[in-house]
């Protein structure tokens, strides 16, 4: 995708910017416009991070999600840190989706897209702009790409040259994503070994093993009939974030010379949060002029005529895989709520891909302070999505979490049982709490087991 990647950010005085009159949610008080400006003056003369071919590709693989031919995993940390850019925990995260990846496909026989929130999603919207303790206040902490966790003064200052360091890492992030993804190391003959260093000891971690085994004597069997899939040596995978900063977004996206369209990018798959979907407003302007596969996040207060109009704004000329919506309602909200959507947008509208975000729903505050999520909520929410995907004979596309290769407290239950008064012992993630690997898995396992029935 030569084009691309050589072609700068020109901007196009008439409708590319027009995101800029109007009212932008969550973005930071910038202290500094003038270094904001040379920050991003700087990006939109940096090589884009994504090519506008494997942009349309991840589009097509939607379209067969939409269709109910392929089925969505989409996951990773909640807030990707600069500090987390390391080997091992970017490979964490890759083994435990390609475990889960390969759980879903084995279980359910169908093909799985694979998505992370990673190499980007370093921005973060906040309920509130401020935050206080012992009596002082400070700006909220919006992410890595904005400011520091820490709660000092001179951390939680929004500072510009954060957006530089987001594409950075963003780029190192990619750049070992596309190694793992192609180099042989997600070859499935090394099913056993996406499982070492992890805990297999635990009950879904047997499980793996079990299946990793089975695939092996399937792999053997191939290769003695002689058959030796190219299919099976590599993985295509894609890097999504939710596309919350605009002037970074606005920034590194450039201009298709093959079509003279416009793609974001800083990644594949983009999204709209729950916070930032207002129709009028800056993100879905932004996002109607990208032509990447975007998502949209529907919390419980969507209502089925903001759904149609996303569809009209966001995919106005109906095309297949472009437009996702990625439901978060809660556990008990989704049973209610979703039908109405799910029904009108299937009757009136573009065809979408449907997608369950069990995570953002179901959190809530342990005694000990730290936000946490259920397992069984999550799960539960999973379940009503299927179910009402079921009750429509509508498909139920896949699953969006926030999820982490170690061996983290952070959520509550699943087979090894972490409990309220277990938090505090491995509460990592800068922002919300994620499964963890053993979760992770055992998640893959109920879902395979929902797409089978
Ligand atoms: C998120 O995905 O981390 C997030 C903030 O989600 P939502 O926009 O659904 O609240
Ligand atoms: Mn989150």
């Amino acid at each position: 995708m030569e084009n691309l990647m050589t072609t700068q950010h020109t901007p196009t005085p008439t409708t590319a910017d027009a995101w800029r009159g109007l009212p932008a949610a969550q973005q930071p008080q910038w202290p500094d416009p003038e270094l904001l400006r040379e920050v991003t003056d700087g990006l939109a003369h940096a090589p884009a991070l994504v090519f506008a071919e494997e942009c349309d590709r991840l589009r097509e693989r939607m379209a067969a999600v939409a269709r109910g031919e392929a089925f969505l995993l989409q996951g990773g940390d909640c807030a990707e840190t600069f500090a987390g850019v390391t080997a091992d925990a970017i490979n964490g995260k890759l083994r435990t989706l390609l475990q889960m990846a390969v759980v879903l496909t084995h279980g359910a026989a169908v093909p799985v897209v694979k998505v992370g929130r990673i190499a980007g999603q370093y921005a973060k919207p906040r309920s509130r702009p401020t935050e206080t303790q012992g009596g002082v206040t400070l700006p909220v902490y919006r992410g890595d790409a904005v400011n520091g966790l820490a709660f000092t003064p001179v951390d939680r200052r929004p500072d510009p040259r954060r957006l530089r360091r987001m594409y950075e890492a963003s780029a190192a992030t990619l750049n070992l994503v596309r190694a793992f993804a192609t180099g042989g190391y997600a070859d499935l003959h090394q099913a056993h070994a996406w499982n070492r260093g992890f805990v297999s000891h635990s009950p879904a971690g047997r499980r793996y093993e079990e299946l990793a085994a089975e695939i092996d004597r399937s792999l053997r069997f191939m290769a003695a009939c002689g058959v030796d899939p190219q299919e099976l040596r590599a993985v295509e995978f894609f890097a999504g974030h939710e596309g919350l900063l605009l002037d970074y977004e606005a920034a590194l996206t450039r201009t298709d010379s093959r079509t003279g369209l416009r793609y974001a990018g800083s990644g594949h798959l983009l999204w709209i949060g729950e916070r930032t979907r207002d129709l009028d407003g800056a993100h879905v302007e932004y996002f109607s002029r990208i032509r990447n596969p975007i998502a949209v996040k529907l919390g419980p207060d969507a209502t089925a005529d903001q759904a149609l109009a996303y569809t009209e704004k966001l995919n106005p000329t109906a095309e297949p895989g472009r437009l996702t919506f990625v439901v978060r309602m809660g556990a008990d909200a989704v049973r209610d709520r979703l039908p109405t959507l799910v029904a009108k947008v299937t009757a009136q509208a573009a065809p979408v891909a449907w997608v369950c975000d069990p995570m953002h729903g179901n959190t809530f505050e342990a005694p000990s302070g730290h936000k946490t999520r259920r397992f069984e909520d999550i799960l539960g929410e999973v379940e009503g999505f299927f179910a009402v995907h079921r009750d429509l004979g509508t498909h139920a596309g896949g699953i969006h979490v926030e999820l982490t290769g170690d061996d983290v407290t952070e959520c509550i239950g699943g087979g090894e049982e972490v409990q309220v008064a277990d938090l505090h012992r491995r509460y990592e993630t800068a922002c919300d709490p994620r499964l963890n690997h053993n979760q992770s898995l055992e998640l893959a396992f109920l879902v395979a087991q929902m797409l089978r029935t």
